[in-house]
């Protein structure tokens, strides 16, 4: 498995210079252009690993699906569903378009921005450090990692430059999707987003999903069967932006991409994929990571479909 990684990096590290980094949040700016890397981890907890894996980079939306989980315990389906929608919208993931010319106006889907901020005005708490605390316990304990923490350069440059998310909050508070102080819910989202991970981070979570939400090690059901179906089955229509069609075409498993460059993919009783390539295409998706798990997709037989 590692020879075949390795063989992937260097074959697709090419791409890498086709793409660009994501510049909208000053502080992604300096991420590597030319990295690469990835994780594999099975369903006996093996770890396999190539490329940069230990490059260091935000979780940005990977952590859609996941705080989506929380509200989704917190809350259950029927009242979160209310909220947010479950369409793709095939937007950009920021896009504001459709929040007022749908109706009920509601965000489409939890996966796009506005349907994110709409699912950290759910999480649960009796104040927002609470809040980010349950938020980042959630985070370790499916990584594996104590020691994940937030990357406060990122999370200060999202905060004092995110007023196309801020426009979309108090849009949202006006037509009663989300309720409270509106800096708040925006904070706790500039907070889950700024969570700094590395690949295997974010493959040890995703095999927590393909494992429908068991800790193997402990037989215990750490989230409800139900609740990691449906953030896998966002993964599949909405996860990849509005790529996800081309995507579940070519590479066909539940994936949830983010601009710090990372990619998570859970395929079924099989393993959890982390993949980190911070330049991205046009649509958002890291390119050179999207080519490479085209290429490991076919050799492995992973698609789902
Ligand atoms: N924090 C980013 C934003 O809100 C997340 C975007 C993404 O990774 O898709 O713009």
């Amino acid at each position: 498995m590692e020879l075949l990684l390795s063989e992937l990096i260097s074959k697709n590290r090419y791409w890498t210079s086709f793409g660009r980094v994501a510049t909208y949040i000053p502080e992604l700016k300096n991420a590597d252009q030319n990295a690469l890397g990835i994780a594999v981890v099975d369903m006996d907890g093996n770890i396999y690993k190539a490329g940069d894996y230990d490059t260091k980079f935000t979780i940005q939306s990977v952590s859609k699906p996941i705080t989506l989980m929380l509200a989704l315990m917190d809350y259950g389906p029927e009242y979160v569903f209310e909220k947010v929608g479950m369409e793709p919208t095939g937007d950009p993931f920021n896009s504001m378009r459709k929040l007022e010319t749908i109706n009920p106006s509601r965000p489409l889907n939890p996966m796009i921005n506005a349907g994110a901020i709409a699912v950290a005005s759910l999480i649960k708490g009796k104040d927002n450090q609470e809040k980010m605390n349950r938020i980042l316990g959630l985070f370790r304990k499916l990584s594996k990692n104590p020691s994940l923490d937030i990357n406060e350069n990122v999370y200060f440059s999202e905060k004092k430059t995110g007023d196309r998310n801020r426009s979309m909050a108090y849009f949202l508070r006006d037509v009663g999707v989300i309720e409270g102080n509106v800096e708040d819910i925006l904070d706790l989202y500039f907070m889950q987003c700024s969570i700094e991970v590395t690949c295997e981070d974010i493959a040890q979570i995703g095999m927590f999903l393909a494992n429908h939400g068991l800790v193997k090690e402990t037989g215990e059901q750490y989230v409800p069967k139900h609740i990691t179906q449906i953030a896998k089955t966002f993964m599949v229509t909405c996860g990849m932006y509005d790529a996800s069609g081309e995507f579940a075409i070519q590479v066909g498993v539940p994936a949830k991409s983010g601009v710090g460059g990372g990619i998570m993919c859970a395929i079924p009783n099989k393993m959890g994929i982390g993949v980190v390539g911070p330049a991205l295409d046009k649509k958002g998706n890291s390119i050179a990571g999207v080519k490479m798990l085209h290429e490991l997709s076919k050799q492995l037989n992973l698609s789902i479909f």
